[in-house]
């Protein structure tokens, strides 16, 4: 018999969404052409940061904090903190601008946030270096989440539900017809067929539906893990938030493996995919702007000696909004895609969004941002 649905794209989208379809009650086969969690995929680090803060867009804000009880919910369920709330602060280089717009939201919303001056910052976080900055947000409810964690606790909890979960299988064509998709081939000719078909293979996405022409860019995201060079106790996830300028383009994690602190960027990387090799290297000129900003930023830190890089790719819609939708001319197609770099933290409610879609029709957020058609406007 055919499962109800084939997922295509094991990454956090992919496994969330087979999770979720599992609890209610539907067989499902998921497929993914590398091992599960992809280290190459957009979902393939240790780490990302889990924030209420998207500037004054609080639909954002919004569906971050739907996703809260769904993460909460997924710790109880996997019995591991895959989302670690330890908060998050934001160094804020001038008045009224995404730290304050941000912080506004967050007060209208309740959710419980400090706008922090210098001394305060200073008392609380004497490694900062409160030269370099004007003010600072702190929300509670920010952290860390444990990324290639996550997908692979998905994937458990599914299969433990019955989810076949095929890593290894790369799916070259997608079969269609007037009346919908009839099945998709994988690389050694087998044909996958189920009810319907759900499409979340991250940058792949565009590749995967050509017809669709997804208008996705597809861009390597550089990421650095630095050890501190001394007083690393005061680095740890119990005494240290996760850390944010903007204004400077960076963004960073306390010491969570291996005595490695993580930085990433805010500023869209060149075009192109990762690959296997290039996923691993350190990128010397990021390894350059990390240290000056350290240096600037949080000074105790500047003079790291041993750093390991990561690169991992991300896709983009030209709105910065996602793609999270049926597809237009095959009832039985959806998709999940473009979540750039901000996705991960949405993960439960996405996947539980694509669940409701294909069992019933509709989901219980709103979709109008996310249709595909508004990319014909
Ligand atoms: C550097 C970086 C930093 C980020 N930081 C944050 C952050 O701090 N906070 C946050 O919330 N989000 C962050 N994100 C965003 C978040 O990680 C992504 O939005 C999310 O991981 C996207 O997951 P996905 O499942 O859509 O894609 P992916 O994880 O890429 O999964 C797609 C999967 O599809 C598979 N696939 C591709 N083609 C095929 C095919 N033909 N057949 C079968 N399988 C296929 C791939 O192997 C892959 O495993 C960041 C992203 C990047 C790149």
């Amino acid at each position: 018999m055919k499962p109800s649905v084939l997922v295509v794209g094991g990454g956090v989208m992919g496994a969330a969404s087979t999770y979720w379809l599992t609890q209610m009650g539907r067989s499902v086969v998921l497929l993914d052409r590398c091992d599960i969690p992809n280290i190459g995929g957009s979902s393939g680090d240790h780490l990302r940061v889990f924030q209420l803060t998207h500037g004054k867009d609080a639909f954002y804000t919004d569906l971050a904090a739907k996703s809260i009880p769904l993460w909460l919910g997924l710790n109880d369920e996997a019995g591991e903190k895959l989302l670690h709330q330890n908060g998050m602060i934001e160094l804020a280089l001038k008045e009224g601008g995404f730290e304050d717009q941000s912080y506004q939201v967050l007060k209208e919303m309740n959710f419980r946030a400090e706008r922090m001056g210098k001394p305060e910052v200073r008392r609380h976080h004497p490694m900062l270096n409160s030269r370099s900055f004007q003010f600072a947000v702190f929300h509670h409810d920010g952290g860390m989440i444990w990324g290639m964690r996550t997908v692979s606790a998905l994937v458990h909890l599914a299969q433990r539900k019955g989810a076949k979960v095929r890593p290894l299988t790369e799916v070259t064509a997608v079969l269609q017809d007037k009346d919908g998709i009839r099945g998709v081939r994988d690389s050694h000719g087998k044909l996958w067929q189920a009810e319907n078909y759900l499409f979340t293979a991250g940058p792949w996405t565009g590749q995967l539906l050509k017809r669709y022409k997804l208008p996705l860019k597809v861009t390597k995201q550089e990421q650095l893990y630095v050890m501190p060079p001394s007083n690393r106790g005061r680095y740890r996830p119990e005494h240290f938030p996760v850390f944010a300028v903007r204004g400077a383009g960076i963004y960073g994690f306390p010491i969570h493996i291996h005595g490695y602190m993580k930085l990433g960027t805010y500023v869209v990387g060149p075009p192109g995919f990762a690959d296997s090799v290039s996923s691993t290297k350190t990128p010397p000129q990021f390894e350059k702007k990390c240290r000056s900003f350290l240096q600037k930023y949080i000074p105790d830190l500047g003079g790291f000696s041993e750093t390991e890089g990561k690169v991992c790719c991300s896709a983009t819609t030209p709105d910065g909004d996602f793609i999270v939708d049926r597809l237009p001319d095959a009832p039985n197609g959806f998709v999940a895609a473009g979540f750039s770099t901000t996705g991960m933290k949405f993960a439960p409610l996405i996947g539980k969004t694509m669940a409701e879609l294909i069992v019933g029709g509709r989901s219980e957020i709103n979709l109008h941002r996310f249709r595909l058609h508004r990319f014909k406007r």
